[in-house]
Parts: structure tokens; C-alpha cells; sequence
């Protein structure tokens, strides 16, 4: 299988240097070149590795990864995906669990993935590849624990000054050794704008082999797709019927992975982006013009972003407004309305939601009753709520359980340093070794 740029259709590379390369060489976006048919039957009875292996098979069909394929995603899906009903005074529905990885959040799925790829393909150079990566709170710290230690690569987190919670900065200025953070002096936006300009400086770019493990890189992106072919197809093997989704939305990686499964055959219908106040793509979706904006800060930090990347892609899967209305919606949520999703759900039936997942709780709701009915959505849970105990706990004056492996994040001494949100800083930083900052 062929990738290409979003920007240029005649660009066209395989999978393993779509990895490598992060962006396409016009600013682009990857994107599959053809989409495979695949059949649910394929799926049934499948773990999440075996779905894996299944799903990605055509897309890295003729790359060197292929042969290594179930490797990988053994690898890299070895935590529990749950799918939970829940019964409360609305419906019911259910929960995909994307919480039981390494740091509690789905970003796990797609950064190990992207690690168990670079283990394999990316070590025969003399010099390390540098992994940079802007981060809103979970994907710096998905990243960096899955590449800790692994030789071969080097990874440079920015992350927005005192605009991740508390937990989130811990996992991302834990680390040492081949891993650094950089506390930018700005937001989101600026981080992703850095990376990005970082990317387009092409000596900078081959002096530090720079390359990218946001949802922008497809490494990241495509396994995303795997939970929601198996979420799907359980679904379908019980019902008969397919499966809708509500996802909560920043950057859109999440969502996008969804409608590339859907778009290779599996049994998926409607999707709704939850997003919080950070309302690009709902003013959009509403006919409004696509007018990028400064984030705004919320409750539901890792979605306050107010210029998508990811939108490109989804554009590209629709390039006309109404084709894509036919299959998404997208709803904005505000704080007050995440603090009371949370309150009354944890009153009414004892479900704990991270600030995040509370956006998908609210949007479920707010759909008309002869929409929510009969089970048919799937709520997706994007973070354990304990990574947000600041939030949630005076909320439902109860503790939200710290999963075990979070618990032995906290023991770990952190350290960062401070950088201002300019290409010149990030240049300079970049070219201090990053081996003389192991500690
Ligand atoms: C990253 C993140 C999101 C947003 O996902 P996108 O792929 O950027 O849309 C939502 N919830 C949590 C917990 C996240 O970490």
C-alpha cells in the first residue's frame, strides 16, 4: 500500500517512510492511497492483537514492517480493552475503555505501536532519531514511556507551561536518560506550530533526524483504528446492526482512525465528535467557514485546540461539507456542563468519567431520544479519571482509584526545562546533545 500527501497526490510512499518522515515534504498530511474492503466476518472471535495484525495487514502490505506485523502489535496491545454497558436515567449505551495502557490514556494504543515499528526499523542509523513531539497532556507522556530506553531514538516533548494537569506533567518530565521535556511558554497551539515549523526548516530537519509521534505521524494514527474495528464488530456479531461513536475530539487522530475503519469496511454508522469549548470544528460542521482560532483553556485540557491538524485529513476523506454531515456531527460542550455530567453521573449511577469522557457523556444525552435509544452508541472513554483527580474529586467528593501503573509513575523524580515558543529556542535546545541530559 501507497500514502500520500494530502496536499499532493502524486507524493507517494510507503508505509515505513511515512513513519520516518512524520509530515509529508509539501506540509501534507499521510493519508492511505486505497482502502482495503474488509469483511467484519474477518474479525470475529479476534484479541486485540489478532485484530490488529488483521486490520493493518493490507496497509503495510509490500513495506519491510509487513513480515513483523504480528510482532508489533503483540507488542504493542498487551493491556485489556474493555467495552462496559452502562444503564443510566437517559439509555443505554456502551463504554470502549481505552484507559489500561502505561499512562492511562488512549494515546498508549498509538505511541507503542509507533515504538514497537521504530525497535524494528529505525536503529541501522549512526546517529539516533529524534522524536519531537507537542503534546496537549497524554500523547507526551504515551510517547515518552514507550520509548524510554529504547535505543536508537531520542524524544523532545513540548508541552504547554501549567496547562496540563498535574499528573499529566509528571508522566511527561519523568523520564531522563533519552527522553527531555521542554515546558513551552504558550499554549497547544504553539507547541504544534514549533513542531511544525521545526519540520519545515529541512537542515535542521536531517541535521537531528527529526521525526514526528503525534497524531499527525500515521504510525501514531492508523493502530488507533484497531479498538474501533473490535468495539464494531463485537457489536455486530451480537446485533447484527453497526455500531455509532462518540469520541472525544481535539486534534481530531481519534476520530479520524474511527472513519478510516468505517471507510475500510467495518460495521460503523454515525460518529459524533465531542469536543469542549474549543469550537473550530462544530462551527464548521454547523456551515460555518473553517476559521482556525487560539485554543481556549478547559476542563477537558488534551482537546483545547483550536487549529485541528487532523482536519486536513478529515477534509480529505470529505472534501464537501454535506457528504461529510452525512455521517458526522459534532457538538461543543462547555465546562459547566462537564463538571455536572460529572456530579450526576456519579450520583445516579456511580460511573466516574475523566473530564474528557464526560464531554462524550454530555453529547450522548444532549442527542434526541428517539437517536439515543436501543444501545447503538458506544461511548469512548479516552482517560482514567485518575489522571485528573484535581478535577473530578471535588466533583463527586469521592477518590477516583489510581491504577497500578500510574502509581509507579509518581514515585519517579521529574525534571524539565523552560523554552520560549520561537523556532530560534527550539533550534537551540535541539542542538545541546540530548544524551548529556540523562541524568
Ligand atoms: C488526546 C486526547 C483527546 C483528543 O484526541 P484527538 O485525537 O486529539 O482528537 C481526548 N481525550 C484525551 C484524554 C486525550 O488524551
Amino acid at each position: 500500500m501507497q500514502f500520500r500527501s494530502t496536499r499532493t497526490a502524486t507524493e507517494r510512499v510507503g508505509f515505513s517512510a511515512a513513519l520516518t518522515a512524520g509530515l509529508g515534504p509539501d506540509g501534507g498530511l499521510f493519508v492511505p492511497q486505497s482502502w482495503p474492503q474488509l469483511r467484519a466476518e474477518e474479525f470475529v472471535g479476534l484479541g486485540i492483537a489478532a485484530t490488529g495484525a488483521q486490520l493493518l495487514r493490507p496497509f503495510l502490505a509490500d513495506d519491510p514492517l509487513a513480515e513483523e506485523l504480528s510482532g508489533i502489535t503483540a507488542e504493542a496491545f498487551n493491556f485489556p480493552l474493555p467495552c462496559v454497558s452502562i444503564e443510566s436515567t437517559v439509555g443505554r449505551a456502551s463504554v470502549l475503555e481505552l484507559f489500561h495502557g502505561p499512562t492511562a490514556a488512549f494515546k498508549d494504543f498509538g505511541a507503542r505501536f509507533l515504538a514497537a515499528c521504530l525497535a524494528r526499523g529505525a536503529r541501522a542509523e549512526s546517529s539516533p532519531l529524534n522524536i519531537l513531539v507537542a503534546t496537549s497532556g497524554d500523547t507526551g507522556g504515551a510517547v515518552a514511556a514507550a520509548l524510554h530506553r529504547q535505543p536508537g531514538v531520542c524524544v523532545t516533548v513540548l508541552f504547554p507551561k501549567g496547562l496540563v494537569s498535574p499528573t499529566q506533567e509528571r508522566q511527561l518530565t519523568c523520564w531522563g536518560e533519552n527522553v527531555r521535556s521542554f515546558a513551552v511558554e504558550g499554549s497547544f497551539d504553539d507547541c504544534q506550530r514549533l513542531v511544525k515549523a521545526a519540520f519545515r526548516d529541512s537542515a535542521l530537519r536531517s541535521r537531528h533526524r527529526l521525526s514526528s509521534a503525534n497524531s499527525i505521524n500515521l504510525a501514531r494514527l492508523l493502530p488507533q483504528a484497531v479498538y474501533y474495528a473490535r468495539a464494531s464488530v463485537d457489536h455486530w456479531q451480537r446485533t447484527g446492526e453497526s455500531l455509532n461513536f462518540i469520541i472525544p475530539s481535539g486534534n481530531l487522530g481519534n476520530a479520524v482512525a474511527c472513519l478510516w475503519a468505517r471507510r475500510a469496511g467495518l460495521p460503523i454508522d454515525q460518529v459524533l465528535l465531542a469536543h469542549n469549548a474549543n469550537r473550530t470544528v462544530v462551527d464548521y460542521m454547523n456551515g460555518g467557514q473553517w476559521q482556525p482560532r487560539a485554543s481556549v483553556v478547559t476542563l477537558a485540557s488534551a482537546m483545547d485546540v483550536g487549529d485541528p491538524s487532523n482536519m486536513e485529513r478529515l477534509r480529505d476523506l470529505w472534501p464537501d461539507r454535506n457528504g461529510l454531515r452525512g455521517v458526522v456531527q459534532a457538538v461543543s460542550i462547555d465546562d459547566a456542563a462537564i463538571r455536572a455530567r460529572i456530579r450526576v453521573d456519579h450520583t445516579t449511577y456511580g460511573q466516574i468519567w475523566c473530564p474528557h469522557t464526560a464531554v462524550a457523556a454530555e453529547a450522548w444525552t444532549r442527542l434526541p431520544s428517539t437517536e439515543r435509544h436501543g444501545g447503538r452508541w458506544c461511548l469512548v472513554a479516552t482517560a482514567s479519571p485518575a489522571k485528573f483527580p484535581e478535577v473530578v474529586e471535588p466533583l463527586i467528593n469521592a477518590v477516583a482509584p489510581v491504577p497500578a501503573t500510574l502509581k509507579a509513575l509518581f514515585s519517579r523524580p521529574t525534571a524539565c526545562e523552560t523554552l520560549q515558543p520561537t523556532l530560534d529556542a527550539l533550534r537551540e535546545a535541539l542542538s545541546n546533545d540530548l544524551r548529556e541530559a540523562a541524568r
